[in-house]
């Protein structure tokens, strides 16, 4: 199978060999007594959290330490500052435990409330919930100073980041709140109109946001299967579009001034956008020099034809292999028109060998490229912050300076771009 490691930019799948399946059951060991359970089901997530605040038109969320049942609207219940029951539609989902209580009516702005669990929840074994309660204030509106903001938008998971905004207000704003979530352990607000639509914004629950300008860029994000668009995907935004496995490019976008790669001296039939002809050509004459005879094995692919590598990949191998090792349509570099996937001169297809590196021409490539403005994408050990597999074959033209500026601070490309902020909006 070594031939599939990093084949993410591989024009033509090639069929793997089979490998023999592990025998089943030979070690099978007998199956252990089944251990009583005398432990109460417990409250491990409360989503707002005890004392937290609720927005006049949110939900809770309890999530159980494991499954449970009887959680309904007797059992499970909000109460204002009377006392008095606030009429709820209560829904438990077994499978991922988690009970929510989604308020008939609005809440009253800057009242008290409390969330009560009553102990009739039970575990499948039968042992009761301790019955548990807790207060929430609920809140509507936010206002937010003149400044910048950075604000992150999640799916209907809050683990699923799908949007990032970094926008500057030139004058006082305020706009609803939503919802409120904690967040690895911030607190944030979801603002459901006005400027911030849609969009998670750092900031306290009452009153003032707070101005963001200083707030470090989110982390990188884990390399998710998503469709975002990305942030910048003019294609004058060459150099600082982030692709990766979440963020893409439109179907739309293909780069003009797409010259045969014959132009820098390299074999015909591949395309590069004119802007990197000039450092390409360099690079080559430079290997040439040094005995390093470079070919192009592919270069430029647009959206239709990612459509075909990864369809391929996926007929090939199945949907979940083919992730691992190949782009899906829009998020691959070769739509941007500046990345090439190079094979030696008298070598088979790159990804045929076991490293690709440690042939003259790919060893040349690790140790010079950067100077000439490109770097390799997904060098080895970086999957985890890369997104792909090693594929010392595949470079991206960056520019002289934002090339020597990745060699020196020893990352991948896709973290320094993510540094620089390219990925914020
Ligand atoms: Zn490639």
């Amino acid at each position: 199978m070594l031939a599939f490691v990093g084949a993410a930019c591989a024009p033509a799948p090639i069929q793997p060999t089979p490998s023999p399946l592990p025998s089943v059951g030979a070690s099978a060991s007998p199956t252990p007594e089944p251990i009583p359970d005398h432990e109460a089901p417990a409250i491990v997530a409360q989503d707002p959290p005890p004392e937290g605040v609720i927005a006049t038109t949110g939900s809770l969320r309890v999530t159980f330490s494991e499954r449970v049942s009887g959680v309904d609207a007797a059992r499970f219940q909000l109460r204002d500052g009377t006392g008095s029951l606030v009429a709820a539609t209560v829904t438990l989902d077994p499978g991922r435990r988690v009970a929510t209580l989604v308020p008939d009516i609005g809440l009253t702005v800057a009242a008290s409330y409390t969330a009560i669990l009553a102990g009739a929840v039970r575990d499948d074994a039968g042992n009761r919930l301790v019955p548990v309660s807790w207060g929430l204030t609920a809140a509507s509106n936010v206002s937010f100073a003149a400044g910048t903001y950075t604000g992150y938008r999640f799916g209907d998971s809050d683990a699923d980041l799908t949007a990032i905004k970094r926008a500057t207000l030139d004058a006082p704003s305020g706009a609803p709140a939503s919802e409120y979530r904690v967040l690895a352990g911030q607190g944030y607000l979801l603002i459901a109109a006005g400027i911030w639509e849609g969009y998670l914004v750092h900031g306290e629950p009452w009153g003032l946001a707070q101005d963001d300008l200083a707030a470090s860029i989110i982390s990188l994000p884990a390399c998710d299967y998503l469709d975002l668009p990305t942030a910048r995907s003019s294609t004058a935004d060459w150099a600082t579009t982030v692709l990766d496995t979440l963020f893409q490019l439109p179907s739309g976008y293909a780069p003009s001034n797409l010259v045969n790669t014959s132009t820098a001296g390299l074999n015909s039939g591949h395309l590069i956008r004119s802007l990197a002809i000039d450092d390409l050509s360099d690079m080559v004459s430079a290997a040439t020099v040094d005995g390093a005879h470079l070919v192009v094995q592919s270069a430029y692919r647009s959206y239709a034809g990612q459509v075909l590598t990864f369809g391929g990949w996926v007929r090939q191998v199945g949907y979940s292999a083919a992730l691992l090792t190949s782009a899906r349509p829009g998020h691959s570099e070769h739509q941007l028109g500046t990345a090439i996937d190079f094979r030696s001169v008298d070598g088979p297809a790159p990804w045929r060998l076991a490293d690709w590196a440690t042939t003259t021409e790919g060893a040349w490539m690790a140790a010079n490229a950067w100077r000439f403005g490109w770097v390799m994408s997904y060098p080895k050990g970086s999957t985890a912050v890369s997104c792909y597999g090693y594929e010392p074959w595949h470079y991206r033209y960056v520019g002289r300076e934002a090339a020597a500026a990745i060699h020196a601070d020893a990352i991948t490309l896709r973290e320094w771009l993510w540094n620089q902020g390219y990925g914020v909006r």
